[in-house]
């Protein structure tokens, strides 16, 4: 890119607000415009369903890089503006009533929305709430006083976590999963089972194995009742529905660019259109860790994105190739994962999941360690994250005996791969 081109994102959320403030950190003196159709500056959403869920944060906490950055930087920021289209022949992209904007390269972060269950009355229901954004918790939050009963139905990290924030404040908490298991699409028997007995403990009604088979609404139309399929009824004062993000592809679509469950890119993250690149969420890349293709759910992931492809642009090409991590805060508890787990990895695991609230599970694959789940052990995570970088060969009962120091345990060896991204909410 040079001087005088024209960068536009589409997208002010983590990887966008990142990316823009990363190409004038690496010396990129062209025009940069940042384009979301949220009304706030880009913002974390993981304390959306933690800390400012909780009330222990406020919404300027939450702000990716302070506002005053944006014009410092002389960032070009349109709030509230929905993107409709792309005209690839002029490199023009369409907003507002009918304004227009010319790109020499555009950035396509548009992120992801929430899967929605397919019932109209469900969705219009004042007590039914979705999280993905500011507003949506701000409405959500009042309703959670002691003595109310949140249903949530999705047993993953943000359902998880909203139970965990909901039990502190006193609130009766129902879990419903359609799976077997909680987390089941992204962790090991192992760790669900220990999350499963944590939750219980903490006083969370779990169903899992369950579908919802009905829903009763009052005379005001609020959600009343959730019924399972072996005709169970949950009352519900509130309820939470956490079953996933779809990825917020069609504008890429109705523009022709290559899109399969995420916008799909090279390890540059250029997309089928190469003045037209995706990062964050929305974004599915050649993934090493894994094979095929990727897309993550996760800071790290798109702020690691968001750094790569700033480099590209500035004309230093960087691959992206990151091994993933990624967090869930529940309770007091700070689950850490690096890596990717397969389902025929051998699974090690320190510490007892049945009595203990830290324990670590190690995943092997081929001999090495490949992925670890840390809970509550900041340090053993570091060892974790050293282990999986270098892909390390461990003698299996060492790696289970929690006495036996993990950093023994490292080979001397160096990898070429760095760490960054994560696994959690993943496909
Ligand atoms: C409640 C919650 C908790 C989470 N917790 C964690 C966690 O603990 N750890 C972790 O690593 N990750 C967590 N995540 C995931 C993490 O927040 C996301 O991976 C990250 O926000 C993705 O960034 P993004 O920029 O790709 O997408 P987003 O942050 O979603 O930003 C995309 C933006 O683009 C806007 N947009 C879409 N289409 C258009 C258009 N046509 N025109 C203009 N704007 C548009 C969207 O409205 C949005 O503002 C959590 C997510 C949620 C929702």
């Amino acid at each position: 890119m040079s001087d005088n081109d024209h960068v536009v994102i589409v997208g002010a959320g983590q990887a966008g607000g990142d990316l823009a403030a990363n190409l004038r950190e690496k010396a990129f003196s062209g025009r940069i415009t940042l384009i979301g159709d949220e009304d706030s500056y880009p913002y974390s959403r993981p304390p959306l369903s933690k800390a400012y869920l909780l009330g222990n944060k406020i919404r300027s906490d939450l702000l990716v890089r302070s506002d005053e950055m944006y014009g410092r930087f002389d960032i070009d920021v349109k709030l509230g503006t929905r993107v409709k289209s792309i005209d690839r022949q002029r490199k023009r992209i369409t907003f507002g009533e009918s304004e227009h904007l010319d790109y020499d390269a555009l950035v396509l972060a548009t992120g992801g929305s929430p899967r929605t269950y397919p019932d109209e009355r469900l969705n219009s229901s004042s007590n039914v709430f979705y999280m993905r954004a500011l507003d949506q918790v701000e409405r959500l939050r009042p309703h959670l006083t002691s003595g109310t009963r949140l249903t949530v139905i999705g047993g993953g990290y943000i359902g998880l976590e909203v139970a965990a924030v909901a039990r502190t404040l006193g609130v009766a908490v129902t879990v419903i999963e359609r799976e077997q298991r909680l987390l089941a699409r992204v962790t090991s028997p192992v760790m669900s089972s220990f999350f499963d007995r944590i939750h219980r403990e903490e006083g969370v009604a779990l169903h899992t194995g369950r579908s919802v088979s009905g829903f009763d609404f009052s005379p005001d139309r609020e959600l009343s009742r959730v019924v399972l399929d072996d005709g169970t009824i949950i009352e519900t004062d509130v309820c939470l529905i956490g079953i996933g993000l779809q990825p917020n592809t069609a504008l890429a679509e109705a523009a022709g660019v290559e899109v399969n469950d995420g916008i799909i890119v090279d390890s540059l993250l250029q997309t089928s259109d190469p003045s037209i690149f995706a990062v964050g969420d929305v974004a599915r890349y050649p993934c090493s860790e894994s094979g095929g293709t990727r897309r993550l759910e996760s800071i790290p992931n798109s702020t690691e994105q968001a750094r790569a492809l700033a480099q590209t642009l500035v004309g230093n090409p960087a691959p992206y190739n990151a091994i993933p991590w990624f967090w869930s805060d529940q309770y007091e508890l700070k689950l850490q994962v690096v890596g990717l787990i397969s389902p025929s990895d051998a699974v090690v695991v320190r510490g007892d999941p049945q009595h203990d609230r830290s324990i670590s599970v190690f995943y092997i694959r081929n001999d090495e360690v490949r992925a670890a789940d840390v809970v509550s052990n900041p340090r053993e995570f570091a060892m974790a994250r050293k282990l999986v970088t270098k892909r390390a060969v461990v003698d299996p009962a060492k790696l289970g005996d929690a006495s036996f120091p993990l950093k023994d345990l490292l080979p001397v060896v160096n990898s070429s791969f760095s760490v960054g991204g994560m696994p959690a909410y993943h496909h």
